[in-house]
This record gives C-alpha cells, structure tokens and sequence, in this order.
C-alpha cells in the first residue's frame, strides 16, 4: 500500500513539474522536456498524453531537430481558462481578466470616491460581475479571483486592517466566495505586485527583488530566493511606516513621520497644493492636521510636469528624492539584486527617476547598492492586479494537482 502511495504522489509531482516546463517554455519538444527534468522520455510522453487529454496543452508543428527526425512542439494552451485579478488602490480599482498566462483579454479601471467597504465591495463585485460576462469560451471558464488589498490579510482572507481605506476585519474572501461560488484568493497589494513582476515583468530573471508600490500609501513585497517572504503572520513589507523623522507630518497608523508621510502620492499631491502655482486656486491649504483633504489628482500633476511646468516638476523631485531615501534604507537591509517601483506614482517616472538615484547614490551604502538596480514597473499600472491574477492562477494549478489521480 505504502508504495502505491508513494507512486502516486511522485506521478503527481512529476506531472505538475511537466505542466511547469510546458507553461514557462513553450514550445517545447518532449526530449527538451525530459533533459531539462531527468524525467525518462517514456515517463514524459504518457504525462503529457495526460495534459493533453486534460486541455492544458496541444501540438503544433515540427520544431528544430539536432539531427534526425524533427521533434512535435508542444504548446501551453493558455485559453484553457481564465482569471480574474483585481488591485484594489485607494482612490482605484483596476480589474483585470487574463489567460492562464498573464495575458490581459480585458481591463476596467474606476475611480473609488466612497471608501466604505460596503460600498467598495459592491463596486467590486459589480466589476468582476461585467468581467465574467466577457469571457471567452473555454474548457475550465473562470478559474479564480485574486485580489490586491492595500492592508494586512489574514490567512482566511480577511482584511484585518487597511488604514487608507478606513478599514477593519472584512471577510473579502467570504463575501467574493459566496456570491461567485469561485476560489478567492486574497492577499497584499505589493505582495500581489511582487508577485506580478517575478511572474510577468521585470523580475522574471532575478531571485532577490523588493517591489515597492508607491500610491496613496507605501507598501513593498519582498521576494527572496525566489520565495515571497512574509514574515511569522503574514504581515511583512510595511514599508510605508518606517519611520524617517521624529516629528514629522501625522501618519494614517497613528505615528509621525512615517515614510509614507513623505514619499507617497497622498504626501506628492498634499505638497503640490500649495507648491504648484497652476493648481493653488482649486485647493483648500493644508492645515497641517495630517487628514487633510486631496483634491487635484496625480494625472492633472502629470500633465502640468510634461507641460514643462517647472514648480509640477520640483513637486515630483522633491518626492523623488524622500523615496529615494527610504529604498536607501531598504537597499542596506536586504542588498537585492531588483528594486521594482510600482503602483501609480510609477506613472511620473519621467520625473521622479533622477532625485530617487541621487538620494540612493547619497545615502545607501556602496557595497550594498553596487549590484542593486532600480526598475519602474514593466507592466506598469497594472502590476498588481496582474499578480492578484497570478496568485489565483497559482491557486487553481495546486488545486489541480490534488485532484490528479
Ligand atoms: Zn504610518
């Protein structure tokens, strides 16, 4: 008996590892396939039958031979399925619908103006609700839902605690659960942008990255040795609460002086309302309270820094340069190879790029900076709900293997 069990847990193992080389290498010949496993050909050929016969893959043509016949190409079919990821940002959520490779079929972006959580999950579900409408026919249909939330997720899902949105212990996963009857998977925003870039942008060939998500707040995901790291509960990468000045501006969590209070987007438009000349007359004045109101957007900033305005453009600088000194504290604790800027403010890398490198070249230490590159987003905006996406796809594989005899 023992040994029947061992065999069909190796099968398993040896069929998901098949479907991995099929999906980040197609196309791919069988003999490619069992080099790079040391799996033996016959093993191979009857698992890939089986992938075969399950939807996941297909043949296509003949590929290169080294000599003698010309091997059958097996391709990953993508459309076996589809996700959907979601990146839920502060003043945002930006849904996507992917294939099983990442690739966005359709986006929705609206703006969140009500930050209640019954609001937002209304606007939620409504969003994955017109999604769902849009899909493709395919063999398995929806597979998951991922969501990226700007707070601390338990592991059931819940949002314990997202400051920026005034919120506290939301059963996300729940609510998304019973109204779609689909696998919800929940997570950190940065842990989902993270996880995006790894899978899809610019992390793809890099083991250590720190994925820093720069919006309303200041997150990061940490990846090490290729492994998200989350800390004992789950909770690590909060970045946006180091605390860089004793007695600086009041922060969402209760303290003073905190990274974000600096380097954030709320922190860069707070700024700009008594700094920008062209958008004074539309502002009320910070009173200096720490909750005052934001009301010019990061998009009319934009504009105004590529119309060469010059007090837009120091805006920028000036936040370039505090978030320049916080990846310099993070660049001496973790030395990573990657350092990904995401989230909106990655939108104004155009004038941010210069302060954030001078900062970093000022006050990180120069052995640990000196194999650390700094990248903005591949995928731009989209990062995070990219790998809200990714984390169902994750999900919806593993299930699957479970479920192989
Ligand atoms: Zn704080």
């Amino acid at each position: 008996m023992k040994i029947t069990g061992d065999y069909r847990l190796m099968k398993k193992i040896n069929k998901y590892l098949v479907l991995d080389m099929i999906r980040k290498h197609f196309p791919i010949s069988r003999a490619d396939i069992s080099a790079r496993t040391g799996l033996n050909k016959a093993t191979v050929s009857a698992l890939v039958n089986e992938l075969i016969e399950s939807g996941f893959a297909s043949e296509t043509g003949l590929g290169e031979s080294s000599g003698g016949r010309k091997p059958m190409m097996l391709l990953f079919n993508e459309r076996a399925g589809f996700a959907i990821g979601v990146d839920l940002g502060v003043n945002y959520m930006l849904a996507v619908l992917t294939d099983l490779s990442g690739r966005v079929v359709k986006q929705k972006k609206i703006e969140l103006a009500e930050l209640e959580a019954g609001a937002v999950t209304s606007k939620l579900k409504k969003t994955i609700r017109a999604l769902i409408a849009d899909v493709p026919p395919s063999p398995y249909g929806i597979i998951g839902i991922g969501v990226g939330v700007p707070g601390l997720v338990d592991d059931q899902g819940s949002v314990l605690s997202a400051p920026n949105l005034g919120w506290a212990d939301v059963p996300l996963q729940t609510v998304l659960a019973d109204e779609f009857g689909l696998e919800v998977v929940i997570d950190n925003e940065a842990n989902a942008g993270a996880l995006g870039e790894k899978e899809f942008g610019a992390g793809q060939h890099v083991s250590n990255l720190l994925y820093i998500s720069v919006g309303m707040g200041i997150g990061a995901g940490i990846i090490l040795h290729d492994a998200l790291y989350r800390g004992v509960s789950g909770f690590s990468g909060e970045v946006g609460h180091m605390a860089l000045a004793q007695d600086g501006p009041l922060c969402g969590c209760g303290n003073r002086g905190c990274w974000e209070t600096f380097a954030s987007e709320k922190a860069l438009l707070l700024h700009a309302q008594t700094a920008v000349a062209a958008i004074r007359p539309a502002a009320e004045p910070d009173d200096g309270s720490g909750d005052a109101e934001v009301s010019v957007g990061l998009d009319m900033l934009i504009r105004l820094a590529r119309q060469e305005d010059s007090q837009a453009q120091q805006v920028f600088a000036e936040t370039g340069r505090w978030l320049g000194t916080g990846i310099a504290n993070l660049v001496n604790v973790f030395n990573p190879e990657l350092i990904v800027i995401g989230g909106p403010l990655s939108l104004a890398s155009a004038w941010i790029k210069e302060a954030v490198h001078e900062s970093l070249d000022k006050r990180s230490l120069a052995y640990h900076r000196s194999r650390t590159s700094v990248a903005y987003s591949q995928l731009g905006h989209t990062s995070g709900a990219l790998g809200a996406a990714s984390l169902a796809i994750q999900r919806f594989f593993s299930s699957m293997k479970a479920t192989w005899e």
